[in-house]
């Protein structure tokens, strides 16, 4: 029996440290088979050291809102002044041949996915508490104080949207929020649920016509 591809979703508030699980995560996947990775596109301007169609696609506004308009994205969210973004044909392709596709977004975009794919596997990533995030946050040394203090009272809001996820991942060490990532994608593949197309077409059919 073989389930249909898993749609994983890792978000979280701002600072949770998304990216270096996601990044952990897919560092274990030595045999690179397991999961793939949704690239987004962005306006934001390449960091240092980023790929163009690895860490993201890095597109213009007018491009962007090109593909908003011909209905290109799963979802959309507008974040610190860039847009950031998730292509539906990667995931509808990957997901009909089996595979598992993992996307690392913000709380906006997650409950968007939510809405229009609740099958999906939906997961917090969540601070061990609130003054481990502003430690998090103000370590990065990227903010200045005032966006730092708006960050914050953003997670704060955000924290409170857990309740709308599946499962709840404490992110107090990486390799501990990996290892509970990966226990929940072996039981999501378990359900029965994920099961029923086949079972039915292998097992209950051929019971119909004896
Ligand atoms: P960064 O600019 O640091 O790479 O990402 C900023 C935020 O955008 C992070 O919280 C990241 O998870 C989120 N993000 C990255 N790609 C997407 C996407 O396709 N859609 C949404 N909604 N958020 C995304």
């Amino acid at each position: 029996m073989k389930s249909k591809g898993l749609l994983v979703v890792l978000s979280g508030p701002s600072g949770v440290g998304k990216g270096t699980v996601r990044k952990a995560l897919f560092d274990t996947d030595h045999d690179r088979n397991q999961f793939f990775y949704s690239v987004s596109a962005t306006t934001r301007e390449a960091r240092q050291g980023e790929v163009n169609g690895q860490d993201y696609f890095f597109v213009s506004r007018s491009k962007f809102e090109q593909m908003i308009e011909e209905e290109q994205l799963l979802e959309y969210a507008e974040y610190v002044g860039n847009y950031y973004g998730t292509p539906l044909a990667y995931i509808e392709d990957m997901t009909m041949q089996g595979k598992d596709v993992f996307l690392e977004i913000e709380v906006q975009g997650a409950l968007q996915v939510k809405r229009r794919m609740p099958d999906g596997v939906f997961i917090f990533l969540a601070p061990p508490n609130l003054g481990e995030l502003e430690t998090r946050i103000v370590n990065r040394g990227t903010d200045a104080p005032d966006v730092i203090a708006k960050r914050m009272e953003q997670a704060r809001g955000e924290l409170q949207l857990m309740t709308q996820y599946d499962y709840v991942v404490e992110n107090d060490d990486v390799s501990k929020a990996v290892e509970n990532i990966q226990t929940i994608i072996q039981a999501e593949h378990l359900k029965v649920d994920r099961f029923i197309d086949d079972v039915v077409e292998n097992y209950l059919d051929e019971g119909e016509t004896n």
